[in-house]
């Protein structure tokens, strides 16, 4: 029988809804675990919850935890498959995490819930099963943290949650799915190509994460300067570009040696040196600005925190080539 770790860590699909109110909370006992025993024919499951938070809660240290209990379990249980399950806003970030800084070939699974445990139409038993059967799925190993929900496999780096209350909400922009989960099987389209690994032992560096907006201005970029950020990434627009006011904000985290990171608020597309004009992609990046594609603005942030965080340090242009 496959050993499978689950860790909850809270999130809607450890909630109940009011009625009455129709405000959803967190239980004062998580239902999932109770729900987990009727797994016992099927895997056996090491349950795990090192706390129950909602996922907007949840910072990078609970995801080093994470990182390092999934690491433990490893050791002491010799596991075959790991399903997490999460608040649904900040899991794309969680995963991408796992995905740079977990190194086992194992299926590292992330799901959630969009209804709460009580609701009609609740979403959160289905997704945990179905995250369970991929987490046994020899097919789902090398494939880095993959996030399961609404009977699709998403790749950590490019799935995003893409509507407030949909239970389709997790889609993965430009590629799609790289696998689906039927009723029998568990059947893999794409496989994914890249695989990067930081060894990372703390986090002790803060990234900021801004969007351009039209009249934006340098004073942001003042503020994250005196406030001593350690790196910045910010959504510019189209291909790459800034309204000509930022530049001179730009210009002083630089000079003061503070990571820019570039990636496009169009969450389809890639951002290049394109334009020459003053705040153009071909000013930004002879300035020292990096430019960062195949990833939306919070996993950015993500790489740029662990990076700099790595016991390797390497430059973060080469990081982002
Ligand atoms: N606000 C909730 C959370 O992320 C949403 C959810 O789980 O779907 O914890």
């Amino acid at each position: 029988m496959k050993r499978i770790l689950v860790i909850h860590t809270g999130g809607t699909i450890a909630m109940e809804e009011n009625h009455e109110t129709g405000v959803v909370t967190p239980k004062d006992e998580n239902p999932l675990p109770q729900i987990s025993k009727q797994f016992e024919t099927t895997a056996k499951l090491i349950l795990k919850q090192p706390f129950l938070l909602p996922s907007p809660h949840i910072t990078p240290k609970e995801m080093l935890l994470l990182k390092e209990l999934i690491e433990e379990e490893y050791e002491k249980n010799n596991l075959d498959g790991v399903v997490i399950t999460h608040g649904t806003d900040t899991l794309e970030e969680t995963a991408y995490f796992l995905d740079l800084t977990v190194n086992l070939n194992i299926p590292i699974v992330l799901t959630g819930a969009m209804r709460s445990s009580n609701e009609i139409g609740s979403d959160g038993l289905y997704n945990f099963i179905a995250s369970i059967r991929v987490a046994c799925s020899d097919s789902a190993k090398n494939k880095g943290v993959l996030v399961v929900l609404n009977d699709e496999i998403h790749t950590a780096m490019n799935v995003t949650k893409t509507h407030t209350t949909n239970v389709s909400t997790f889609q993965s922009p430009q590629y799609g799915p790289i696998g689906l989960v039927t009723k029998r099987d568990i059947i893999f389209q794409q496989k994914p190509d890249k695989s990067e690994k930081y060894a990372i032992k703390d986090i002790n560096v803060r990234v900021a994460l801004l969007k351009a907006y039209s009249g934006m201005e340098a004073d942001v970029f003042h503020s994250l300067h005196q406030l001593k950020y350690d790196g910045v990434v910010i959504e510019a627009f189209g291909t790459g570009n800034l309204p000509p006011a930022t530049i001179e904000g730009i210009k002083k985290l630089l000079d003061a040696h503070i990571p820019i990171v570039l990636v496009s608020r169009c969450f389809n597309g890639i951002a290049q040196d394109t334009y020459q004009y003053v705040g153009g992609g071909k000013q930004l990046k002879e300035m020292g600005v990096i430019f960062c594609n195949g990833l939306n603005g919070p996993k950015a942030r993500i790489k740029v925190l662990v990076a700099l965080s790595s016991q390797i340090k390497k430059p973060l242009n080469e990081v982002f080539t």
